[in-house]
């Protein structure tokens, strides 16, 4: 299946996990992907993996998405290797940092780790889309899918202030982008993701990962593929109409 074929495609936060499928799947569809992430040693093992595995292309950025300036230049040097600049976009990166597993309460928490998580998993993402979406614009096609979380649409005791607030900020600022956006001819999305298995998941203590799965009625934890199908999907001619949503991949742990 080719549904992706000649499209170019910033995955951020793609050496690992999630991102990391996200890149593989549109690899596997024909696209050319940007693996952005922040070490150029997992960067450079992503883009080989990426490369044996798919029939795309895959071009490494070792990028802070929270840094303005180097993210600018890290895509303006991919678009002269690609001969073209992105017109996908995925804000897959994101942090929610933990102490020995436990998050802090507000009271306890780094004013530094707050604004650094808010630099990341927000500030990120605006950065990606402030960059791409004057050539969108100009091409009158584009596709951004953000990353929220089911800890942005309901409280999650696993989780702390920061993350939330970051992830229930995602899904106002892909509505408010969907309507700016939308008249050119780019859909803005999100994703919901439950609980998934990927190394941020399984940093923390078994139990929490055990009483997550009791509250999923799919009885288990998500695998970063089925997060990656929605994204390929967000993001593909048959979701042409469908734009401003964060669609849940959570095995139904949180319903709206
Ligand atoms: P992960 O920690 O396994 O992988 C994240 C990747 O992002 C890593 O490779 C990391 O190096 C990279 N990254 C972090 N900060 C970066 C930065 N500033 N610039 C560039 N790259 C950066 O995480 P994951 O579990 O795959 O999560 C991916 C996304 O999905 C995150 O936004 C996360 O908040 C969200 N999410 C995950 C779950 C879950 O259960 N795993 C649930 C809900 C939402």
């Amino acid at each position: 299946r080719d549904s992706h074929a000649g499209r170019r495609v910033l995955v951020t936060g793609a050496a690992n996990g999630i991102g990391r499928a996200i890149a593989l799947g549109f690899a596997a569809r024909g696209a050319t992907v940007g693996v952005a992430d922040l070490r150029a040693e997992d960067v450079a093992r992503a883009v080989a993996e990426i490369e044996a595995a798919g029939r795309g292309k895959a071009v490494g950025l070792t990028v802070d998405v929270a840094d303005y300036i180097a993210l600018e230049a890290a895509a303006g040097e991919a678009a002269n290797a690609m001969g073209g600049t992105f017109d996908t976009v995925i804000n897959n990166a994101g942090i929610s940092p933990k102490h020995e597993g436990v998050a802090h309460k507000v009271w306890e928490m780094d004013p530094a780790e707050w604004r650094r998580v808010v630099d990341v998993n927000l500030t990120g993402t605006f950065n990606t889309i402030r960059l791409l979406s004057g050539s969108m614009r100009a091409a009158q096609r584009g596709w951004i899918v953000n990353t929220s979380s089911v800890a942005g649409k309901t409280y999650s005791p696993i989780v702390a202030c920061h993350y939330a607030a970051t992830k229930s900020a995602i899904i106002g600022f892909t509505k408010h982008l969907a309507a700016e956006l939308g008249p050119y001819g780019i859909r803005v999305n999100a994703l919901a993701p439950g609980r998934i298995e990927t190394p941020m998941v399984r940093g923390v203590a078994p139990e929490i990962n055990e009483e997550q799965v009791r509250l999923t009625p799919m009885a288990r934890l998500g695998q970063p593929e089925e997060v990656a199908d929605v994204a390929l999907w967000l993001t593909s001619a048959e979701s042409s109409f469908v734009t401003g949503q964060t669609v849940d991949v959570a095995g139904g742990l949180y319903m709206t």
